[in-house]
């Protein structure tokens, strides 16, 4: 990891809040450990509104910070943020009921609660008293949804919530669809001590029945992609939300395409609560974990003329650029795959590679429940671009000003209303839930000649990042 004086970064009140650091750490920083993330003027500025919503835990992320500070400084050497504060607000981030991990043993982890599940399940009475179990249906990775009511009659003034139902309701609604519910149909996604509540996944894929009458209860399964464009990304309780459902979505994604052994071809089964898969012939019994596929995005910078590289690809909406981005492939670093990909796609020599930091991304190719994606800034030591067309339709160097005003310009909080308000109807049926996969191509760009992917990618976190950065390096 390089680690000289590029590693700079501001660190703004705003970003402090982000990082959950005082505001007294409002400053610029030099050092190898500084994690560089000023956020954009109109990204999260809002992360104390964490307020009691049902079903969720209840608990804060960050302390309220005295919001009357008017920027004192201090010195890198004195205080410098250490390697572990990575808290950047992207979404699939921050996910609540995975962020205080029980012990083995207490009565709220995997294990204890999946024997309590399956007590529960045969209709004995449990030993101990049983946590509260709230289980979220998915169908075809689109997670059960409510929506909450705004005040009055105003759509874009309301929310959604994640349909939890309980386990009573979960097996009634199996028995419709003549499926008998066993434990094996559950996965463990997390728990609150606080609620005193265990968390599942389940998958209701094929049980189109259960649209229907869910629907009656004007609970819908919504599209991950409308989802992440629709919420408010200053809501820190709602990017919560946003983390479970694409938590549970990988996990079953991971499971659907799981299901045979990769050694020996005998089906596999679920263990551990849905945290592992082990093959079911039992001269193999080979175990398997959930998959993740790591990808590289890196927003490539020619330092000596202040600007950056930002490509097309030929499936991007007319304006829209954003980062290379590229998959690891096995037997490189990370820093070799960024070196890699960047040559290959644009013909560029990179120098320095610097982590930016990474984002899980439960929206991508369903063939691949979860990639990981790991940010980079990366420094050009050549600035002549020779396209690779089967890979890029464009790419072009743009600087710093260019890209202010297309960030200034843009319309992202206009976006996410819109998307938001589809959420609404679809919760209420207004729209037909069927016909949502046009959705996410709901990014315009505003006004600006030139737009990036909205504030809850780590490609628009990298390109800010750069622009708010001060040239001083
Ligand atoms: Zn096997």
């Amino acid at each position: 990891m390089a680690n000289n004086a590029r590693t700079i970064l501001t660190l703004s009140k705003s970003t402090c809040r982000l990082l959950c650091l005082p505001p007294s750490a409002a400053t610029n920083l030099r050092g190898p450990f500084s994690l560089s993330c000023p956020p954009p003027p109109n990204a999260i500025t809002n992360l104390n509104s964490y307020s009691t919503r049902n079903g969720m835990p209840t608990s804060r992320f960050c302390p309220p910070f005295d919001t009357s500070f008017n920027g004192a400084t201090f010195s890198s050497s004195t205080r410098t943020p250490s390697m572990s504060i990575d808290l950047q607000s992207h979404a699939f981030t921050r996910n609540p009921i995975r962020s205080k991990i029980p012990k083995p043993e207490h009565p709220l982890s995997a294990g204890p609660s999946f024997e309590s599940l399956k007590t529960k399940l045969l209709g004995k009475t449990p030993l101990l008293s049983s946590p509260d179990f709230k289980i979220l249906p998915f169908r075809k990775g689109w997670p059960l949804v409510s929506c909450i009511r705004g005040k009055g009659n105003d759509d874009s003034a309301s929310g959604w919530d994640l349909g939890w139902i309980s386990l009573a309701d979960c097996k009634s609604l199996m028995a419709l669809s003549g499926t008998q519910m066993t434990e094996d149909l559950l996965v463990y996604l997390g728990s609150s001590v606080e609620d005193d509540a265990v968390y599942w996944a389940v998958d209701f894929s094929g049980k189109d029945n259960l649209a229907e009458e869910l629907g009656q209860k004007q609970l819908s399964f919504i599209e991950l992609r409308t989802l992440m464009v629709g919420t408010n990304w200053s809501d820190s309780w709602a990017m919560g939300q946003l983390a479970v459902a694409g938590h549970g979505r990988a996990l079953l994604d991971w499971h659907r395409t799981s299901r045979f052994c990769g050694h020996c071809g005998e089906r596999t089964v679920p263990m551990e609560a849905g945290k592992q898969r082990e093959c079911s012939n039992q001269s193999c019994k080979l175990r398997i974990f959930p998959r993740v596929d790591p990808v590289v995005i890196m927003l490539v910078i020619d330092q000596e003329n202040d600007r950056a590289l930002l490509s097309r690809q030929s499936r991007y909406v007319p304006r829209k650029w954003s980062c290379l981005a590229g998959f690891m492939e096995p037997g490189e670093s990370m820093e070799e795959a960024v070196i890699r990909e960047t040559l290959e796609e644009t013909g560029i020599e990179v120098g320095e590679v610097v982590y930016h930091s990474s984002q899980p991304w439960p929206v991508g190719r369903r063939t691949m429940p979860c990639q990981l994606m790991v940010g980079f800034f990366a420094y050009a030591k050549s600035l002549d671009i020779k396209l690779d067309k089967a890979e890029l339709e464009d790419a072009q160097w743009h600087n710093r000003e260019d890209v202010k005003r297309a960030l200034t310009l843009s319309e992202y909080e206009k976006t996410q209303r819109t998307a938001a308000a589809k959420v609404a109807q679809m919760c209420k049926g207004v729209q037909n839930r069927h016909s949502q996969s046009a959705d996410f191509n709901t990014e315009d760009g505003g006004l600006a000649s030139m737009f990036f992917p909205g504030p809850y990618t780590i490609a628009h976190q990298l390109i800010s990042s750069w622009a708010y950065q001060d040239k001083g390096k």
